[in-house]
């Protein structure tokens, strides 16, 4: 990231995701590969949570939606069929004079925004990654990395609608990488070339397609107030007709007030029955879906909900952070949702002697079959519940000399900060309990 330019909250986010290891940058120690980047053991810790955040409100908890995962390398055909190799482009633009590139719609005028050169007529840039498979090196090799998951659950329909017992309308939600050769990323995390979507593609019976689009756009904002991401914060923009993809008839993306500007969370599409017919298309296998209620034949009409991972923790750890004022000093905190925040517990001895040390580690061991605890005998009790803050972990647990007594130890809670002693035994169920009240 460009450091002249940068956002003051967003040099702190990127300082405390290095500090404590929530993201570094890829290949550092090479001098970084630009765009790309590494989840640290915070980091891949709310990746994961994240994930199975969605997973759990996407698949798990519904009966109408299954998953997938599908390969990243696929049949070539299949970018031919979805428009990628014609039309997945970004007009770009390069300064004649310093050689800078980028993408020519996010330019205000028509001169170079980092030195006032002159720039070259747009060009069309194609986003997708190329590479060869197998030994020879031929055109007849190509494939590419795939630039979005939902192809592959477009093409595995049949698949699944004849193995999972599923009848439309339903949704099939896949969680992968996917790759975009992007002109400029930026913004951190925000825009990168290789990223990790979480999406859905949901059929249904074309002239129900309005009443489901509306459903899931109702859903999947109600999905991000429960990961806890400020309701204010968020908002949904409908694309004008300009900016509709070839694929969609109506689209909306929600939105999140990030330091940089209000920037697209997730796009929901009303993708017709483009990529169904496309497939029978160049496939030539019939993607019709036969409804025995109805006796009636149709190429279902597809709702997709997509969303970014990356972007989506990013969203989390700007909307968590705060810099608190206390009487006596400032402390940083993550209000990460318990749901999701990479470690649920602290387990302190408030000295590292007897048998404090011991009874803590026993608590450890029973508390880490159920969540991800961490254990710290280092430095003062206070430095040590100011590191957990800054890691978002929602509960402290100190053991005294009154915890080798009577079995309590004080449990001290994040946001508040208040202290309160519970037996032991209770811990378990406390802090699960915190994490379903969100869940
Ligand atoms: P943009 O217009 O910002 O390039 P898009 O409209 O092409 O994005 P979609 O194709 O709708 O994006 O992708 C769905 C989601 O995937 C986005 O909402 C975002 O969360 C995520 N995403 C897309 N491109 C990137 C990227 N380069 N880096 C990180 N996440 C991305």
């Amino acid at each position: 990231m460009n450091n002249k330019t940068i956002d003051p909250l967003m040099a702190k986010i990127i300082s405390l995701c290095k500090r404590r290891g929530f993201i570094f940058q890829s290949s550092e120690i090479y001098g970084g590969l630009e765009s790309c980047y590494d989840y640290g053991p915070l980091g891949v810790e709310l990746k994961n949570n994240i994930k199975r955040f969605w997973w759990n409100a996407m698949v798990r908890m519904r009966e109408d939606i299954v998953g997938l995962d599908s390969s990243i390398l696929m049949h070539p055909r299949i970018w031919e069929a979805s428009g990628h190799v014609a039309g997945f482009t970004d007009p770009m633009v390069d300064c004649k004079q310093c050689k800078h590139r980028f993408r020519a719609d996010m330019i205000e005028n028509d001169k170079c925004p980092d030195c006032g050169g002159e720039l070259t007529d747009v060009r069309q840039f194609n986003l997708m990654f190329k590479t060869q498979m197998g030994a020879i090196e031929d055109a007849a090799n190509t494939v590419y990395l795939r630039p979005e998951t939902a192809q592959g659950i477009y093409v595995n329909f049949l698949n699944v609608l004849n193995t999972s017992r599923q009848k439309v309308p339903f949704g099939i939600a896949q969680i992968g990488k996917a790759f975009r050769n992007e002109i400029t990323p930026k913004d951190f995390t925000f825009r990168t070339r290789e990223f990790e979507q979480m999406e859905m593609q949901f059929f249904v019976k074309p002239g129900t397609d309005g009443e489901w689009f509306e459903k899931w756009k109702a859903e999947r904002m109600q999905w991000y107030h429960r990961l806890g991401i400020k309701e204010e914060k968020l908002r949904f923009h409908e694309h004008g007709k300009d900016e509709l993809a070839h694929y969609a008839a109506k689209a909306f993306d929600i939105e999140y007030e990030f330091p940089f500007g209000r920037k697209e969370l997730e796009g929901i599409h009303n993708r017709t029955d483009f990529d169904l017919k496309r497939h029978q298309e160049y496939s030539k296998k019939e993607m019709s879906y036969f409804d025995d209620q109805t006796r009636e034949r149709f190429i279902p009409y597809i709702i997709e909900t997509s969303a970014g991972v990356d972007r989506t923790i990013l969203t989390c750890l700007i909307d968590a952070y705060e810099e608190q004022e206390l009487e006596k000093d400032t402390r940083t905190v993550l209000h990460l949702s318990p749901a999701i925040a990479p470690i649920k517990a602290g387990i302190f001895p408030l000295v590292k002697r007897d048998g404090m040390p011991e009874l803590a580690h026993k608590i450890v061991d029973e508390l880490r079959t159920q969540f991800m605890v961490f254990y710290d005998e280092g430095g003062a009790i206070g430095r040590r519940y100011r590191r957990q803050d800054e890691a978002g972990t929602p509960f402290g647990i100190t053991v005294d000399s009154q915890s080798l007594e009577d079995h309590t130890v004080t449990l001290r809670e994040r946001d508040s900060m208040h202290q309160e002693r519970f037996p032991i035994a209770q811990l378990k169920a406390i802090i699960q309990e915190k994490i379903d009240s969100v869940n």
